[in-house]
């Protein structure tokens, strides 16, 4: 499934694998406060799949709710295996990574001319292409973190 496809909704404590999500590209909704109940009532509002490793969300839930939701129990206590897990049960594109989505805000960024200020002068000597959060401002561009992190990515999913 590619970005435009799927959405997800990640429980509190798996916002790493949130994260590393939206570096693929996917929209995955995740905070300190989406857990639970909130969690799941947001993802059905939504239409997205939660992603939880809380085992016992069956029966803390009311039903007409569980009826609506689904829900992926993620297995691995950690990354990368919680990520591997994602990609395939959900035939996720991870080469598909467009580079799209602001990695803190979830949303999507805007592809913009280069800043005036905002960003270190090496920076903006080095780069070309720049990108915005509509959000929370961050400017982002294909620097060597982001490099590093495909790096990671081509490693862990053996791209
Ligand atoms: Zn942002």
């Amino acid at each position: 499934m590619n970005p435009g496809d799927i959405r997800f909704s990640a429980d509190a404590m798996l916002q790493s694998l949130a994260k590393w999500l939206r570096l693929l590209g996917y929209d995955c909704a995740s905070g300190g406060e989406l857990h639970g109940l909130k969690l799941v009532e947001q993802a059905v509002a939504e239409r997205r799949w939660v992603l939880s490793r809380n085992r016992r969300f069956a029966a803390e839930l009311p039903h007409f709710l569980l009826l609506h939701a689904d829900i992926a129990l993620i297995a691995s206590g950690r990354l990368p295996a919680q990520l591997r897990e994602v990609v395939q049960r959900f035939s996720l594109e991870p080469a598909a990574f467009r580079f799209t989505r602001c990695l803190l805000c979830n949303e999507p960024l805007v592809q913009v001319p280069k800043p005036g200020q905002g960003v270190a002068p090496e920076v903006l000597e080095r780069e070309d292409q720049f990108w915005r959060c509509p959000h929370c401002g961050r400017f982002f561009w294909k620097g060597s973190h982001v490099r590093r992190s495909i790096e990671k990515l081509n490693q862990w999913l053996t791209l």
